[in-house]
């Protein structure tokens, strides 16, 4: 199992780190977690396109995790026409049914039932809570500390061979450590160096505390505003955790 970045950036759209993607790879499966803007070159840029990828799971819906969602969509269906796959699994937390309907009417003049009545493309959606298997794999979700109340944002957890924990957008919450618990990896929303906490966001020494807490073997430290690059993220996340630290880079590819 191994897990590969498209992005290890923030909501700032920067030459350094494109907005939030990963592809977690199991023994069958291509899992992408969140679309942010950047991530559709990403996958093209690590030889992969929307053939490869069985399910889509977006953390939360702000732009540097959304934005591409669509495109890639639009791009398994068309390609759809001309080869054998006809289904795509989409998953997020409340609302994300609505919220396809309403962008894919917009986007693409056709909703998500209107594709599969016209072309035959099944876009299955599933809006998550609490533990899913699909399959072989086992999909659990907690809800994150990061937006409004009426803005639905989760931890997620992808169980297969390996177990790998994606805090989303998140500020440091007690939860989020049984949540984690024993995971191979934590890929943690490590916005700001300590010294610039910001609400909604953690900081390397609070990721740390979460993988410490909960005994994860790595943490890799994500979502990295410009900020962040002048501090030595891994060093303070070091004096926490006791385990291997790994900073994000794009199109890195960390085995589980
Ligand atoms: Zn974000
Ligand atoms: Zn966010």
């Amino acid at each position: 199992m191994k897990l590969q970045v498209l992005g290890s950036g923030s909501c700032l759209i920067s030459q350094e780190r494109t907005s939030s993607g990963y592809i977690v790879q199991t023994r069958g499966q291509k899992i992408m977690v969140d679309t942010g803007t950047g991530t559709s070159e990403s996958l093209r840029r690590l030889g992969l396109d929307s053939s490869d990828l069985d399910t889509i799971i977006n953390t939360h819906r702000h732009p540097d995790h959304v934005s591409d969602l669509i495109p890639i969509v639009q791009d398994k269906v068309v390609n759809s026409f001309q080869s054998d796959q006809s289904k795509i699994t989409l998953m997020g937390p409340g609302g994300h049914r609505n919220y396809l309907d309403r962008r894919m009417h917009d986007e693409m003049r056709a909703s998500p039932s209107e594709v599969e009545e016209k072309f035959g493309f099944k876009i299955e959606i599933n809006e998550l809570e609490g533990k899913n298997k699909f399959e072989e794999i086992e999909i659990s979700s907690i809800s994150a500390n990061h937006g409004p109340e009426d803005f639905p944002c989760l931890s997620v957890r992808i169980s297969s061979e390996k177990d790998i924990v994606f805090s989303g957008d998140t500020d440091y919450f007690e939860e989020l450590i049984d949540f984690s618990r024993g995971a191979d990896l934590l890929v943690a929303d490590c916005s700001k160096p300590d010294e610039e906490k910001v609400s909604g966001h953690m900081t390397p020494t609070e990721c740390a505390e979460i993988a410490e807490e909960a005994q994860v073997k790595k943490l890799v430290l994500s979502h990295l505003y410009p900020e962040a690059e002048s501090f030595n993220l891994k060093e303070k996340a070091s004096k926490t955790f006791q385990g291997e630290v790994v900073v994000a880079e794009d199109l890195a590819t960390i085995e589980i």
